[in-house]
């Protein structure tokens, strides 16, 4: 059986306060849930880990970071390391996001690095990748993906990379309210799967846990959630309403 994850990605949002009252009530209604073997996590800014870690102290909730550098230390102005964030009981690091790869010109090649780093550190990552509307049109969204997670990841022993958590986040459904249809989304989660067991073998390709992204909300996460091979859920815009994320969670 893989592990169900429910992953909330605050991006750019909630300040020290915003973020510990944010977790304080996400504690108090997933409460009620009685779940068991699903993880909840969320991803504030690097400001606010080390009081987000304690808010969510003794509690269902991992906190996580969005993002760092692949270095261990040195001349990179404004970065952060894995060995940093461990220091401060963060365990886990999303990787890939569409916006790092847009905005921040983050490569396949760093990625690589970066996950290389997370190992190291015996961290854990949750890797994100997905096509853009126009690989989609041009039906060249399996190629994409594939690439991306063989340029990133598929230098990594099988061990390893069952310890990765896959983000498959097609771009054009990011924060646009455009969702892809549980058909469009399984269709994605079997292909990654398929490539994973080529790649290594069937043992890890059932091993691995992949998350569906892109504007995932109360109102279709059941249905995403009940393919086969969708494993969860990475949330963007509706983490940031305990109602909304809470409802995702009992979707699961
Ligand atoms: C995301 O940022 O990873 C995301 C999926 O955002 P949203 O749910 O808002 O589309």
């Amino acid at each position: 059986m893989r592990t169900k994850i429910v992953a909330g990605n605050w991006k750019l949002n909630n300040n020290k306060k915003e973020s510990k009252q944010l977790i304080k009530d996400l504690k108090e209604s997933i409460k009620k849930l009685k779940l068991k073997d699903t993880r909840v996590i969320v991803a504030p800014t690097f400001v606010n880990l080390s009081s987000s870690v304690k808010e969510a102290k003794k509690s269902k909730i991992e906190v996580v970071a969005q993002n760092m550098h692949q270095a261990k230390n040195g001349a990179f102005t404004g970065e952060i390391s894995a060995d940093m964030l461990k220091a401060i009981g963060v365990e886990t690091v999303i990787l890939g996001h569409s916006e790092r790869r847009t905005y921040f010109n983050e490569t396949d090649a760093a990625l690589a690095e970066k996950v290389d780093a997370i190992l190291e550190n015996k961290m854990e990552t949750i890797f994100c990748f997905g096509e853009l509307l126009e690989d989609r049109k041009s039906e060249n969204h399996f190629k994409v993906v594939e690439s991306q997670l063989s340029n990133a990841l598929f230098h990594l022993k099988g061990e390893d990379f069952k310890s990765i958590i896959l983000a498959y986040e097609p771009v054009w459904a990011i924060g646009t309210g455009e969702t892809a249809s549980p058909e469009q989304a399984q269709e994605m989660h079997a292909f990654i799967r398929s490539i994973i067991e080529k790649k290594y073998t069937k043992e890890v390709a059932e091993k691995v846990s992949i998350l569906y992204g892109g504007s995932v909300k109360p109102a279709n996460a059941e249905e995403i959630f009940s393919k086969p091979d969708v494993d969860g859920g990475l949330i963007g815009g509706a983490a940031l309403k305990v109602a909304d994320f809470t409802a995702i969670i009992k979707a699961i």
